[in-house]
């Protein structure tokens, strides 16, 4: 998917801002960041979002959700974070290449909006 930006950062062809990375995902921080730690995290392979990952491989769901928690650790949230998959238009999913936003650093208000 060559025009997909998410890809592209996969691909090494834009910069990102790397913080973990393993054989089936990449994490790099949020250019707009909403909380002191936001961080993306995807899968390499490109599926649209969680549902059509999921219904292809839930290994590799499992593996974004690893690496997810992962960060989390490193990043220093053991007080508390939160997991977000927007899906679809309605969600506010504005890029659609599969991504967990790690939120942490602050307290997280609930519901979100
Ligand atoms: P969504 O709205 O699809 O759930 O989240 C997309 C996220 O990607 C947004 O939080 C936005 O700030 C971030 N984003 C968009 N373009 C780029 C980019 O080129 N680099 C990085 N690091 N983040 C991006
Ligand atoms: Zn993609």
């Amino acid at each position: 998917m060559s025009d997909c930006l998410f890809c592209r950062i996969v691909a090494g062809e834009l910069p990102a801002d790397l913080v973990a990375q393993n054989e089936h995902a990449v994490a790099f921080r949020d250019l707009n960041p909403q909380a002191p730690v936001h961080v993306l995290v995807i899968p390499r392979e490109h599926h649209q979002d969680i549902g059509a990952m999921a219904s292809a491989s839930t290994d590799l769901t499992g593996q974004v959700l690893a690496l997810s928690a992962e960060v989390a650790k490193q990043e220093g949230l053991a007080g508390g974070y939160r997991l977000v998959f927007n899906t679809g238009a309605n969600a506010g999913q504005s890029v659609f290449h599969v991504h967990a936003h790690v939120l942490g650093g602050r307290d997280l208000t609930w519901p979100p909006g």
